[in-house]
C-alpha cells in the first residue's frame, strides 16, 4: 500500500480524503494557497506545501507548482478530489512521467468523457441513449439562435468543458438564446479556460438521476446504484438524496448497466459517475461522466457501507475490488444538504466574511440513525471570495425516507451558523414542502416553488403557537436571571411576573406561566395548556425544548424586548411583554427602513463586469442593467420596476463592496 498521498484540493474534499488515508494508515501531505494559510485540510495533514497566491489558476490548478510539491515530499499517489484537476488528463500525464499514480481513472478515459460534444458522441456509439442536439461547435450568436431554433425551444446551451452547473443557460427563444450564448461563452472562458459552446433539447420535467460506478483494472466494474439530484439552483445541485424515490427496480438495474456499459467502453477505473436526465415516462438519457468522485457520493456511502475514497486508493494501487455486483448493498435513505455560503433573502447571492460562530449537529452513527458532516471550515475561519462557497455537506441516513427527512430537519435545526449569509433556513424549507417530501421532484422544483425567490417561512399554527410557548419559558428563566444580578436578591422568582403577552408574526398570543422545577406550564386562554422542559440558559445560542413531549430546536438571538429564533427555516423575532407594556407597546409609533428603492446596490463583494445601460435610459421590468462577477458566478441585476435611469456610479473593472451604490433612479 501507499505510504503516502498527496491530496490536490482544499475544503472540505481535501478533509475527507485526509480522514480515509489516516485510518488506512497512509500519510498525507495537503497543498494551499495564501488564502489558505490557516484552513481545516492545512491543519488535519501530516505535512503541507504553500503552493502560490489565492487565486486558484495561480495555485491550486498549476500543474508544476503541484509536482513539485510531490518532487519535494516523496508523495507516492495524488488525490485529485472534485474540481480543480481532477478532471484534467495533462495532470495525471505529468504524473505518470514522474511515476507518481493519479487515484481516478486513466489518461485515456479522463478526456474521452472529459468534454461534454466528445463524451456524448462515445456514449451514442456504445448504444447509450442520449439528449437530442447539435453535437457541433457555435461560433457566434447568431448561430446560436439559428440552431435553437431548428432544435426547438427549450434549449439548453452547454459550455463543452463545463461542470459544477457553471456555464449553462436554458433558453426559451430568440432573445434568451443570443443572451445566454454569451454569458455561457463568459463563464466558460473565465471557470474552464476553454469557451467552447454547444446545445441540446431541454429536457422538460426532467429529473437528474445518475449512477456510481466502480471499475478496478482487471476488468471489473460495478454500479454503485443511483443518487437523486433534482433539488438544483441554477444547475447547481443543492440536496442529493440515495436511492432515487422515483426509480423501479428494472429501471435501476437499466440504467446501472448503461452505465457500466459506458465505463467499460472507456477502460474506466477508479469511482466515476454517469450522470443520466429521466423524464415523466422514466426513459433516461445520458447527460455527461464525471470522472473523478462526486461532490455527492457521502449519500451513495451511507447505503451501501463502501467507503469510495479507499476504493479508489485500492484501485490506484493495483487491487482487485473486494466485492461483486451481488454484494453492493441498497441499505435504508440517505439525504444530502449542501451548506453554502449565500444569501438565501437575496437572492442566493454569495456571501462571504468570518465565521463567528459554526457548530456542526454532532455526527452520530447508529443501526436506525446517521448524522454525518463533510466540512473544511472551523469557526473563526474566514470564506474567502476565492472559492467555491460551499461551507459544508449535511448528511443523515435513516432506515426510511420519512426518517432520514426527518433526521436532516432536526440536524439542521441544529447547526449554528453566523457570520456570513447561509442557506441555512431554505434548506429546512425543502425538507418541509410537501412536495419533496412526496418525493415528487423535478430539476425545476426550486424555481418553480419558489418563483419569486426565497423570501423565509412563516410558521402556520400550531407550531407558532409551540414556539410561542417557549419563548415564554425562555423569557421566564431571562427575566428571573436579570432580576437576580439587577441585586435584589430575596423572592426574585416573585418579581417575575405569571403573566405575558407573547407577539410573534402576526399573532398575539395572552399567556400565563407556571413555573416548577422541571419546567414550565404555559395556560392560553383559549387552547389546552403547553407543557414545556428545557435546559436553555439565557445567553446560550442554541435551545432544546421539549414542548408537549415533542422535540423544538431553536437558535437564539437576544434582541430589545425579546429574542430572535430560528427553526425549520423560520425566522421569528418575538416579542414579550407584561400586559402593561403591551397596552403602551400599541401606542408606539412603527419605524419604517430608509427608503432604498430608487438605489440599485451591489448586493455582494464583486466585480462590475458589465453596465448595460446609461443615465437618461428608459429600462423595463426585468430589463438587465448589469452584471457582477463573485465566487466566479456571473450574477445579472435586473430593473425590478420600469423607470429611468438617473446616475450611474460604476463601471466595468470596478470592485464593489457589499451595499455600494452602482446606480440611481429617478
Ligand atoms: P455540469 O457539468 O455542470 O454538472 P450537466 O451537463 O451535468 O453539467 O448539467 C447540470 C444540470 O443541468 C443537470 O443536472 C440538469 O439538471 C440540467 N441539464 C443539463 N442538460 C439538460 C438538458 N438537456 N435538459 C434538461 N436539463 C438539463
Ligand atoms: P458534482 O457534479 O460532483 O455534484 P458539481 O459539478 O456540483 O459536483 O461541483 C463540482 C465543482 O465544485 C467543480 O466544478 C468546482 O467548480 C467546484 N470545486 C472544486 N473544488 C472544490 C472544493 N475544494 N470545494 C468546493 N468546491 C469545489
Ligand atoms: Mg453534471
Amino acid at each position: 500500500m501507499f505510504k503516502k498521498i498527496l491530496i490536490a484540493n482544499r475544503g472540505e474534499i481535501a478533509c475527507r480524503v485526509i480522514k480515509t488515508a489516516r485510518r488506512m494508515g497512509i500519510a498525507t501531505v495537503a497543498v494551499y494557497s495564501d488564502a489558505d494559510r490557516d484552513a481545516l485540510h492545512v491543519t488535519m495533514a501530516d505535512e503541507a506545501v504553500h503552493i502560490g497566491p489565492s487565486p486558484a489558476n495561480q495555485s491550486y490548478i498549476v500543474i508544476d507548482r503541484i509536482i513539485e510539491a510531490v518532487q519535494a515530499t516523496g508523495a507516492e499517489a495524488v488525490h485529485p478530489g472534485y474540481g480543480f484537476l481532477s478532471e484534467n488528463s495533462r495532470f495525471a500525464q505529468a504524473l505518470a512521467a514522474i511515476n507518481v499514480a493519479f487515484i481516478g481513472p486513466p489518461v485515456g478515459a479522463i478526456e474521452k468523457m472529459g468534454d461534454k460534444i466528445t463524451s456524448k458522441k462515445i456514449a451514442a456509439e456504445a448504444g447509450v441513449s442520449t439528449v437530442p442536439g447539435y453535437m457541433g461547435l457555435i461560433a457566434d450568436a447568431d448561430e446560436a439562435v439559428k440552431i435553437s431554433g431548428e432544435i426547438g425551444y427549450p434549449v439548453m446551451i452547454k459550455a463543452s468543458a463545463g461542470g459544477g452547473g457553471k456555464g449553462m443557460r436554458i433558453a426559451w427563444n430568440d432573445a434568451e438564446a443570443r443572451e445566454g450564448f454569451q454569458s455561457s461563452k463568459n463563464e466558460a472562458a473565465a471557470s474552464f479556460g476553454d469557451d467552447r459552446i454547444f446545445i441540446e433539447k431541454f429536457i422538460t420535467q426532467p429529473r437528474h438521476i445518475e449512477i456510481q460506478v466502480l471499475a478496478d483494472s482487471h476488468g471489473n466494474t460495478l454500479y454503485l446504484h443511483e443518487r437523486e439530484c433534482s433539488i438544483q439552483r441554477r444547475n447547481q445541485k443543492v440536496i442529493e438524496e440515495a436511492p432515487s424515490p422515483f426509480l423501479d427496480a428494472n429501471t435501476r438495474r437499466a440504467m446501472g448497466e448503461q452505465a457500466c456499459a459506458l465505463a467499460a467502453a472507456v477502460g474506466y477505473t477508479s469511482a466515476g459517475t454517469v450522470e443520466f436526465i429521466v423524464d415523466g415516462a422514466r426513459n433516461f438519457y445520458f447527460l455527461e461522466m464525471n470522472t473523478r468522485l462526486q461532490v455527492e457520493h457521502p449519500v451513495t456511502e451511507l447505503i451501501t457501507g463502501i467507503d469510495l475514497v479507499e476504493q479508489m486508493i485500492r484501485v490506484a494501487q493495483g487491487e482487485k475490488l473486494a466485492f461483486g455486483q451481488a454484494e453492493v448493498k441498497l441499505n435504508g435513505w440517505a439525504m444530502e444538504s449542501r451548506l453554502y455560503a449565500e444569501d438565501p433573502y437575496r437572492g442566493f447571492l454569495p456571501s462571504i466574511g468570518r465565521l463567528s460562530r459554526y457548530r456542526p449537529p454532532a455526527e452520530v452513527a447508529t443501526p436506525t440513525h446517521a448524522v454525518r458532516n463533510d466540512t473544511g471550515v472551523f469557526e473563526g475561519g474566514e470564506i474567502s471570495m476565492f472559492y467555491d462557497p460551499m461551507v459544508a455537506k449535511l448528511c443523515t441516513w435513516a432506515p426510511t425516507r420519512a426518517a432520514a427527512i426527518e433526521g436532516m430537519r432536526v440536524a439542521l435545526d441544529s447547526f449554528e451558523v453566523e457570520g456570513i449569509g447561509h442557506n441555512l433556513p431554505f434548506l429546512s424549507a425543502v425538507m418541509d414542502h410537501p412536495k419533496f417530501v412526496s418525493g415528487d421532484i423535478t430539476t425545476a422544483f426550486i424555481a418553480e416553488e419558489y418563483p419569486d425567490g426565497f423570501s423565509g417561512i412563516t410558521l402556520a399554527e400550531p407550531d407558532l403557537r409551540r414556539v410561542a410557548a417557549a419563548a415564554a419559558a425562555m423569557n421566564r428563566v431571562a427575566e428571573i436571571r436579570r432580576t437576580r444580578v439587577s441585586g435584589r436578591m430575596d423572592n426574585h422568582e416573585r418579581k417575575v411576573g405569571t403573566d405575558w403577552v407573547v407577539r410573534l408574526q402576526d399573532a398575539e398570543y395572552r399567556v400565563s406561566i407556571n413555573a416548577d422545577r422541571a419546567g414550565a406550564t404555559v395556560n392560553f386562554p383559549d387552547v389546552p395548556a403547553m407543557r414545556v422542559e428545557s435546559d436553555w440558559t439565557p445567553g446560550t445560542p442554541l435551545a432544546r425544548v421539549m414542548v408537549d413531549g415533542r422535540p423544538l430546536v431553536m437558535k437564539v438571538a437576544k434582541i430589545t424586548g425579546g429574542f430572535r429564533l430560528r427553526t425549520r427555516g423560520a425566522e421569528i423575532d418575538v416579542r414579550l411583554y407584561s400586559p402593561r407594556q403591551a397596552e403602551l407597546a400599541a401606542l408606539m409609533p412603527v419605524k419604517l427602513p430608509p427608503d432604498t428603492s430608487r438605489l440599485l446596490l451591489c448586493p455582494m463583494p464583486g466585480l462590475i463586469v458589465k453596465v448595460n445601460v446609461a443615465p437618461g435610459d428608459e429600462v423595463q421590468v426585468g430589463q438587465a442593467l448589469c452584471t457582477v462577477e463573485a465566487m466566479k458566478m456571473e450574477n445579472i441585476l435586473r430593473a425590478e420596476c420600469k423607470c429611468v435611469i438617473a446616475k450611474v456610479n460604476a463601471a466595468a473593472g470596478d470592485n464593489l463592496a457589499v451595499d455600494d451604490v452602482i446606480m440611481e433612479f429617478e
